[in-house]
């Protein structure tokens, strides 16, 4: 036992923990629970918790089904919305690791692909930091409780209360986010009706993406607990903004912040370029990781501050990449087309990879596009050499699957079980039948 685990052993004693939740993800990023008492928390610590690896999606196969969880003991937070009711019992969650049988690191585990992707970056010496940016929506539910998709306030972007109404429910979850350890540093409505921004500090890639996930869980507990539905599903509704989720990115060495080099127009360096083109090389074959649903890629289309060209720009929404008037220290980037469906772990695991395979190769991002991308006509992109990203979710995967550097980044286990969970999804719904295809053809044939 380490000191960090004994200082967790003597928090779970002070605070009368009764329940700690094992967490991780699977591969679609769906965060799962193992609830074990308070108690066995030492032996977790020692000897890791086994569970079935074969029911957890994208991890194994029967026959080789026992796993163990590793829990890490600076994921250690109490749950927020579970240690106020009458009883002054808590709970807390550890964020775990996964490893096999004979204590090896389990490759089909999320968090561990991530790691390895930060080793790497790590032996070329650098550190990457992640500022997040998760969109959502909160929704009434009706008798039932069930989700429904009616906005539950009528705002607009940066409105306030009363027309904001949700204002309540959003200062709910930044408690409730702010008792786990966020530093969140704004809020404000988006600009479609019952849609919401919470912006937290950034931090290493690794925990950012925790916090992804955890922010997930936090936003839709403190929603429930007001009769509301939260999504992160990225198009919710047709012909209105969806849900992103910007990724603001900078890298740091031993001399601070990578990206910075105040002589340039951009404020950014050699470095931060080529981590760009990095990214605008593979963005194609990322985009079946930060987009991995069919509902993801009906954000992706001109009209709603959704990226759909691979470009970078420092004034216009419509580019893959902006870069936001920073400098010194904050000099960065944001990438624009992940959404808040994608696996944390994983989008940050090919993101980063495409970047420091930019770095490695020299790679090239072009000049930025200052005018509006939407209005360009095929001529003029192509005079532009500017590329789309995919159209739909079959088109992302085949782009992955040919793409070394990005499957590279995932692993072979992840990559395999990844593209088999995607074209099965994709193959569900090109055999469904829509109510636009109903209200187009029903009557007219
Ligand atoms: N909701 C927009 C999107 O789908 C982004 C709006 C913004 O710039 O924050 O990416
Ligand atoms: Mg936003
Ligand atoms: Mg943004």
């Amino acid at each position: 036992i380490t000191s960090e685990e004994q200082s967790v052993l003597q928090r779970i004693e002070e605070e009368n923990v009764k329940f700690l939740r094992l967490q991780f993800t699977d591969i679609t990023g769906t965060v799962k629970n193992v609830a074990i008492p308070a108690s066995q928390a030492e032996k977790a610590f020692d000897e890791g918790i086994w569970f079935d690896g074969s029911s957890i999606e994208g991890f194994v196969r029967i026959q080789e089904s026992d796993m163990r969880l590793e829990p890490d003991p600076s994921t250690f937070e109490i749950l927020p919305w579970r240690s106020n009711g009458d009883d002054d019992h808590a709970s807390a969650r550890l964020i775990c690791d996964v490893v096999n049988t004979d204590g090896t690191r389990f490759d089909g585990g999320p968090r561990q692909v991530l790691k390895s992707v930060l080793e790497k970056a790590d032996e070329m010496g650098y550190s990457v930091s992640i500022g997040p940016e998760p969109e959502f929506f909160l929704f009434k539910t009706d008798e039932e409780g069930n989700a429904t998709t009616i906005p539950h306030d009528t705002g607009g972007y940066f409105d306030l209360a009363p027309k904001d109404l949700a204002s309540d429910v959003r200062r709910d979850i930044i408690f409730a986010l702010e008792d786990m350890g966020f530093e969140i540093e704004a809020s404000h409505h988006e600009v479609a009706e019952g849609q919401h921004e919470i912006n937290f500090k950034y931090e290493n890639a690794l925990e950012a993406a925790d916090n992804i996930a955890t922010f997930r869980s936090v936003v839709r507990a403190v929603a429930a607990q007001n009769d509301l539905h939260a999504t992160f599903m990225p198009k919710p509704i047709a012909e209105i903004n969806g849900s992103g989720m910007h990724t603001h990115i900078s890298l740091f060495d031993e001399d601070g912040n990578a990206f910075a080099n105040d002589s340039d127009e951009f404020n950014l360096s050699e470095v931060a370029y080529q981590f760009m083109g990095g990214i605008l090389n593979h963005a194609e074959a990322f985009a079946a990781v930060t987009n991995p649903t069919v509902n993801s890629y009906k954000r992706l289309v001109p009209g709603y501050e959704a990226p759909v060209y691979i470009a970078w720009s420092d004034v216009n929404r419509s580019a893959l990449i902006r870069v936001p008037d920073a400098a010194g220290a904050s000099s960065r980037f944001e990438v624009r087309n992940p959404d808040p469906s994608c696996n944390p772990y994983l989008a940050l695991a090919a993101i980063i990879g495409a970047g420091l395979h930019g770095i490695e190769t020299d790679a090239d991002p072009g000049s930025p596009v200052r005018e509006d991308i939407y209005e360009f006509d095929d001529a003029k992109r192509e005079e532009y050499g500017i590329t789309t990203l995919p159209p739909n979710l079959e088109r992302a995967v085949d782009a992955l699957e040919s793409d070394e550097v990005i499957t590279d980044a995932l692993g072979e286990h992840v990559t395999e079980k990844f593209i088999q969970a995607k074209r099965s999804d994709y193959a569900d719904y090109r055999t469904h039948v829509s109510s636009w295809e109903t209200e187009k053809y029903l009557e007219k044939f």
